[in-house]
């Protein structure tokens, strides 16, 4: 064993369908590990440096928590596939990243902060076209959400609680001349980081936004919904932290989600769900997208992940389109559609006409995403695209 690998055997058994889950969680566990291998009898973690057997056993322990807390009376999720058309023949079978970085087609500023050109940037309009399209089938309207999303907000809906490890937090300078003199004088980067003293900075008052439907439900919130009924759409920057497994376009820090969301009785937000993904369905087919949709659940933190995530699977809540990436032999979700119950009514207060509280659904699709797994199936060469995609976005 190298000197900077810690392995041991999981204080639980791991049952399959949970090692990634556990897995994408060691991220946060400690930040001495550079990478982490959990397999159902041991766990291989990559330090960043040789450990003392005191933090050794401190790092091992966070770990056995998590798989205790997150393995022991796990139910496995009812998987339910609606769609499969995993093994549609493409072409292409490298990891387009690789060609991508090479022709400056992309380029990184910092782990999960990319710059696209463009290639990209056509193939992203491409699919806007698509999801707007769809927008238009039901009518929806568009919005605009700020960037920020206030503290107070996501407290509301007990967003602290289910994904504490991926927020991302934004302040300012106190309005104080002798501190920002101070910053303006002293201020420099390394390795990466600013440099300045913690107590420059402000209380925290708001947040870069995780998502994008959160915003129309607070515009919504403490009022009867007006005409019982609502969808709208609305295209934002989203960012989720994401450690070391920010990795290429499949993992970023800073992403762009589009969303349809539907707002009003269970049976409209459920129908209007089922009819986004039929129609999405024809659309993917003109793109030749090979994929699944299938029932998922959303990467709750550990000590919410048993319950939520059993929630979510029981009610069939959550299902992503999980598009094949032929280079590693793997899925990514490109989209969801999600169905919140009432819960958003319930938390914010929208009501429906006869004073019961609105239910939400929303249809999200993450843009760089899309564009990155399309590539990893057809390749950088628009020549081997399907004629629809060519015609559209070369
Ligand atoms: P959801 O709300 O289902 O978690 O996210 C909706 C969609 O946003 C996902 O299906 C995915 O396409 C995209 N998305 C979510 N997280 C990330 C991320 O970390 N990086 C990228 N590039 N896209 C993401
Ligand atoms: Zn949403």
């Amino acid at each position: 064993m190298e000197a900077d690998t810690l392995s041991f055997v999981p204080a639980h058994a791991i049952p399959e369908f949970l090692l990634g889950e556990i897995q994408a969680k060691l991220a946060y566990v400690d930040e001495w590990i550079v990478s982490a291998q959990v397999q159902p009898g041991q766990i291989i973690l990559r330090l960043r440096q040789a450990p003392t057997p005191e933090r050794s056993l401190e790092i091992e322990q966070k770990v056995q928590r998590v798989v205790t807390s997150m393995a022991r009376g796990a139910i496995r999720p009812r998987a339910e596939v609606l769609e499969d058309v995993l093994d549609r023949p493409v072409p292409y079978r490298s990891d387009p990243m690789d060609a991508l970085l090479e022709r400056h087609e992309v380029s990184q500023e910092a782990p999960g902060l990319f710059t696209v050109g463009p290639l990209l940037s056509r193939l992203i309009g491409f699919f806007e076209g698509i999801f707007l399209d769809l927008a238009d089938s039901f009518e929806a309207p568009p919005y605009r959400f700020p960037t920020l999303i206030p503290a107070s907000y996501l407290e509301r809906v007990n967003y602290f609680r289910a994904f504490p490890h991926s927020l991302t937090f934004a302040t300012h300078l106190r309005e104080d001349l002798d501190v920002i003199d101070h910053f303006a004088q002293h201020a420099h980067c390394k390795h990466g980081e600013l440099s300045a003293p913690p107590d420059s900075f402000a209380r925290v008052q708001a947040l870069l936004s995780p998502a994008v439907c959160y915003h129309l439900y607070f515009a919504l919130a403490d009022r009867p919904l007006p005409g019982g009924r609502l969808a709208a759409t609305a295209v934002g920057n989203c960012f989720r932290y994401e450690a070391i497994n920010l990795v290429s376009l499949e993992r970023l820090w800073n992403f762009t989600m589009r969303e349809i969301i539907f707002v009003g009785p269970k049976e409209y937000v459920l129908e209007n769900r089922e009819t986004a993904r039929q129609r999405m369905r024809r659309a993917l087919e003109q793109v030749g997208l090979a994929y699944r949709v299938e029932s998922a659940n959303d990467p709750f933190f550990i000590g919410e992940f048993r319950k939520q995530a059993a929630f979510q699977s029981a009610f069939q809540l959550k299902f992503e389109i999980r598009a094949r990436l032929p280079f590693k032999d793997s899925t990514l979700a490109v989209g969801s559609y999600n169905y919140h119950q009432d819960f958003f009514g319930r938390s914010l207060n929208i009501t429906l006409p006869d004073g019961s509280p609105a239910h939400t659904g929303c249809v999200a699709f993450g843009l760089e995403r899309m564009a990155f797994a399309f590539l990893a199936q057809y390749g950088l060469d628009p020549e081997a695209w399907p004629d629809f995609v060519r015609q559209n976005a070369a």
